[in-house]
Parts: C-alpha cells; sequence; structure tokens
C-alpha cells in the first residue's frame, strides 16, 4: 500500500519510491524540513535499505531488454513527452524545489525547471541524430556503433536536485540505459515529482526507477549492485572514494563531478563594474554552487576600485524567503550545513584572517548567513583551500599573469574557472592556463549542453555534456565486414 500523498504548497507529493512503475513504501522513513522554516515539516519520506536498492535494481534489468531495443527515435518520443509535461508544470514543480531546498523561486519558474525539459529535449535529439562512425580500411568496411550499457545508477546531490537529475537522466535513458535515481535526502522531493511525470509520459515500467533514502544505505547498495553497468554521481570526494570502491569491485565505469574552489581572476584590463557584479553574484545561492568562483584574485593595481565596486554590488543583495520576488540570497540547506560553513568563518577569524565584510548569521532563527568576504594572510589558508559550499569569498591580489595563473592553480580543485579581462590575446591564454573543466571569460554560467562538463583533479573523474555522456552510457562496438562477402 502506498503512503497518502502529502500536500506541499498545494501540490500533492508522494513520500514513497517509485520502482517499476508504481509507489513502494519503506517501514522507516526520514523527515524532510523546509530551509525556508526549520519548524515546517514537509514530509516522512521513504527511508530505503539494501532490498529496496533489490528491487529497483530488478526492475531496472527487467526493463533493459525493451527499453533498449526500442530505436533512439522511439525512445525520443518518450523523451520529448516527459519534456512537454516538465514545461506544463513548472510551477508546481518550482514551488517544491524552493520549499525543498530554498532555491530562489523566481529563478526555477523562469529558468532552472525549464532547463530539465531542454536537458530531456536535448538527449533526444542528440541520440536519435547520431550516425554511427563508418570507414572501410584492410578490405573491411567498419561501423562503430553505441551499445547501451544497462542498468545506470545516478545519485544526486541537494544544491540543484531538479537540474542534476534531469541533466543526469536525460543521456542514461536516451542512450537505452533504464535507470535508478538515488536524490540527496536532504533534498528529495522533485524526484519524487519527476516519477510521476515519466508515468504520466506512459515510460514503460522500471525504465526510470526512483529510490529514496540515505547515502550510506540504499545508496551504497545501489552501487554495490553487481548488475548495475554505469554509475554517474555528483557530490563530495569522500563519498566518490566509496562508489570508486564498488565500481572497482563491479568493473563499471563511472562519473564523479566533486565541487570545486574556482578562482575568479581580475585583470586591471577589464570591465571592472562588470566583474565586481559578477563576483559578487557568486553570493547567489547562497554561494553552494559547485561552479562558483569562491577565491576572488585581483590585479593589485585595481584592488581598492575593485572592493569598492563589489562592496555596492554586494550591497544590493537582499536575504530572505526564496519565494519573495525581492530576494536574492536565500537560506542555507540545513543547520548542519549552516554549522560547517559558520565553522569555516570561525576558524579563519581565530587563525588572524582578516574578515573584509560579513562573518555572521544574518538572524539567529533562520538559515541565513551574511555574504562574507575574508582576506587569507596566506595562500595555504582553510579558507583558500578548501571547498565551504557558502557564501563565502577569499580575496587576495596579484601583480603578473604568472602569479595570477600560479595562485588560480594551486588548490587540489579543478572544476571550473572564471576570468574578467579586456585583452583577446589574454583571455585565450589565461583560459587554457588555468587547470579546470570549464574557464569562462568575461561570463560565467553560459553553458552549451553539447560542450564537455566536469573536472581535474579532486574535482573529479570523466565528462558529462552531449556525446560525451551518450558515449558514457554506451559500450562502443565495431563491426567489420569483410568486402566483396555480402551483397
Ligand atoms: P554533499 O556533501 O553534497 O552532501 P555527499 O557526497 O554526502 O555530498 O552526497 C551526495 C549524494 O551521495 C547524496 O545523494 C547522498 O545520499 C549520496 N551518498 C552519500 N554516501 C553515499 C554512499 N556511500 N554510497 C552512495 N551514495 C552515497
Amino acid at each position: 500500500m502506498p503512503s497518502q500523498r502529502v500536500e506541499i504548497s498545494d501540490v500533492a507529493v508522494s513520500p514513497d519510491h517509485f520502482i517499476g512503475g508504481r509507489r513502494v513504501t519503506s517501514e522507516l522513513t526520514f523527515e524532510v524540513r523546509s530551509p525556508l522554516d526549520w519548524d515546517w515539516k514537509l514530509a516522512d519520506v521513504a527511508r530505503g535499505d539494501a532490498l529496496t536498492a533489490d528491487l529497483a535494481v530488478s526492475a531496472a534489468v527487467k526493463a533493459f531488454d525493451g527499453w533498449s531495443s526500442l530505436s533512439a527515435e522511439e525512445r525520443a518520443r518518450f523523451l520529448h513527452r516527459l519534456a512537454d509535461l516538465i514545461d506544463d508544470n513548472i510551477d508546481d514543480l518550482a514551488v517544491v524545489e524552493c520549499v525543498d531546498m530554498a532555491m530562489l523561486l523566481e529563478s526555477l519558474q523562469k529558468r532552472v525547471i525549464h532547463r530539465g525539459a531542454e536537458n530531456l529535449r536535448n538527449y533526444a535529439d542528440l541520440a536519435a541524430g547520431h550516425e554511427p562512425r563508418r570507414w572501410s580500411s584492410k578490405g573491411t568496411d567498419n561501423v562503430v556503433q553505441r551499445m547501451p550499457a544497462g542498468p545506470a545508477v545516478i545519485i544526486t546531490p541537494w544544491n540543484a536536485p531538479w537540474l542534476l537529475s534531469t541533466w543526469k537522466v536525460a543521456p542514461a535513458l536516451a542512450a537505452g540505459n533504464t535507470v535508478i535515481l538515488k536524490p540527496a535526502e536532504w533534498a528529495p522531493l522533485s524526484g519524487s515529482l519527476l516519477a510521476d511525470l515519466a508515468a504520466e509520459a506512459g515510460f514503460p515500467p522500471g525504465v526510470l526507477n526512483i529510490v529514496q533514502g540515505m547515502g550510506d544505505e540504499v545508496g551504497a547498495a545501489l552501487v554495490a549492485d553487481q548488475r548495475v553497468r554505469r554509475i554517474s554521481f555528483t557530490g563530495s570526494p569522500e563519498t566518490a572514494r566509496h562508489i570508486g570502491v564498488s565500481a572497482a569491485r563491479n568493473i563499471v565505469p563511472f562519473t564523479a563531478e566533486l565541487g570545486g574552489k574556482g578562482p575568479f581572476i581580475v585583470f586591471a584590463d577589464s570591465d571592472l563594474d562588470a566583474a565586481a557584479k559578477k563576483a559578487a553574484g557568486q553570493y547567489d545561492d547562497s554561494g553552494q554552487v559547485c561552479l562558483a568562483g569562491t577565491r576572488l584574485l585581483v590585479e593589485e593595481s585595481v584592488s581598492d576600485e575593485f572592493v569598492g565596486l563589489f562592496d555596492k554590488h554586494t550591497d544590493a543583495h537582499v536575504l530572505g524567503d526564496s519565494r519573495n520576488p525581492s530576494t536574492t540570497i536565500s537560506p542555507l540547506i540545513h543547520p548542519d550545513h549552516l554549522a560547517r560553513v559558520e565553522g569555516f568563518v570561525d576558524r579563519a577569524r581565530e587563525a588572524g584572517e582578516t574578515i573584509m565584510r560579513g562573518g555572521d548569521r544574518w538572524r539567529q532563527d533562520g538559515l541565513w548567513y551574511e555574504p562574507t568576504l575574508i582576506r587569507p594572510r596566506h595562500n595555504d589558508a582553510e579558507v583558500v583551500q578548501r571547498e565551504i559550499f557558502g557564501p563565502v569569498l577569499t580575496y587576495q591580489t596579484f601583480s603578473t599573469e604568472d602569479e595570477a595563473i600560479s595562485l588560480a592553480n594551486s588548490t587540489r580543485y579543478g572544476l571550473s574557472g572564471i576570468v574578467y579581462t579586456g585583452s583577446r590575446e589574454r583571455a585565450e591564454r589565461v583560459g587554457s592556463s588555468v587547470r579546470a573543466g570549464t574557464v569562462w571569460v568575461n561570463t560565467f554560467l553560459v553553458r552549451d549542453l553539447t560542450a564537455p562538463f566536469g573536472g581535474c583533479r579532486m574535482s573529479g573523474i570523466g565528462r558529462e555534456g552531449g556525446d560525451y555522456a551518450l558515449d558514457f552510457h554506451s559500450d562502443l562496438k565495431t563491426v567489420q565486414i569483410s568486402q566483396g562477402s555480402v551483397d
């Protein structure tokens, strides 16, 4: 018997898993509360275990033959139907995601939810339009084909649950794999709505399964299952190590995107006001963004001017309820996370780093933290080297381009970088010298869905995006036919 749906801001949300096309309960549940008001309990959500994982993988295995033997065009029709349903339900999806994890409602309504539909359409069309590579050599005709790999486990984090779930689910389904999605336990609700829409779009049972619960319980059981043939993960390096061990045991390829500590480099020849405005924008979503440029590196000669402009733009931020259109900075996801962010700043203060602005909770009765800027005494400072994942930026200056690049590349991460300069030559030179999967010059977060996406070093393994994700979810095969042996 499935549980009752719960009403969340007038949207009925199932707290159960979705396995084999139906809702499945668990004996145990976990509480989900709203970061907008921690006294507001949203739901008791099913807490999956090893049996739940087994059931979900079995459903995905059962559905695999049928789904993988459809043509890419046939699968694309399902993905397009789901995309259309997402666009029809933007308001419901947006409000649930907003109260579940506090992303700004307006940005969810205007951009983020629709991006989920775009992800599905993009991969549906890419997979359907894919031409096998054909050539002749050594008396044979060669054809390189993509074979669907098998059931895929997708594990997503809490900071962009909808965006990342759809970004990862879309290529897996388009490539012909069946999917078990495990959303993060701090923000599981939009995943449940995705299941409803997949059912409404007519996906065959077991093609898309959603399993709720704790990472080290149901998540660990999913990635350890030998029948799983791909794992796509976004989260922390610590969890990636656990997943990597399971993947190694089962000889399963996995991608892992593990956050960053992106440099935000400002050269004196740039449009300083535009750079300062974008730098103040790194506080958006309360800094809970893996791609954010959290280390401001500014050319010494324009430092005072830049700080003045940065302060002006940061002063314009409005902390508040994410449902309010004037709010630009939302609360952090969870009291434990707030305490973690606070710990970084408190330790920096104790270590003698200069708190240039912020450095405290905004209110004692909520989960907001002030936009904070810290000038470290040296580059080895904890706040420079470790990902904080809150509204906390560091400020350092440089005198030469080489020094800027050396500071930019001085952490163990390598996910993204941002560069502001007025010189095209410098843009290309510095762009190619920063060690990161993505470097933006004079812009931020503009992404072509077909471009590769992923991190270097501790920021991760593998690339997603466009054909990279479709190749990841496929086993490539070469068929060689002897020329003249067939009509
Ligand atoms: P974050 O620090 O962003 O919360 P985590 O790596 O802890 O990152 O969590 C990201 C996702 O990984 C969540 O969905 C979480 O439940 C899941 N997870 C955590 N531990 C494990 C594990 N041992 N095996 C599989 N998934 C896990």
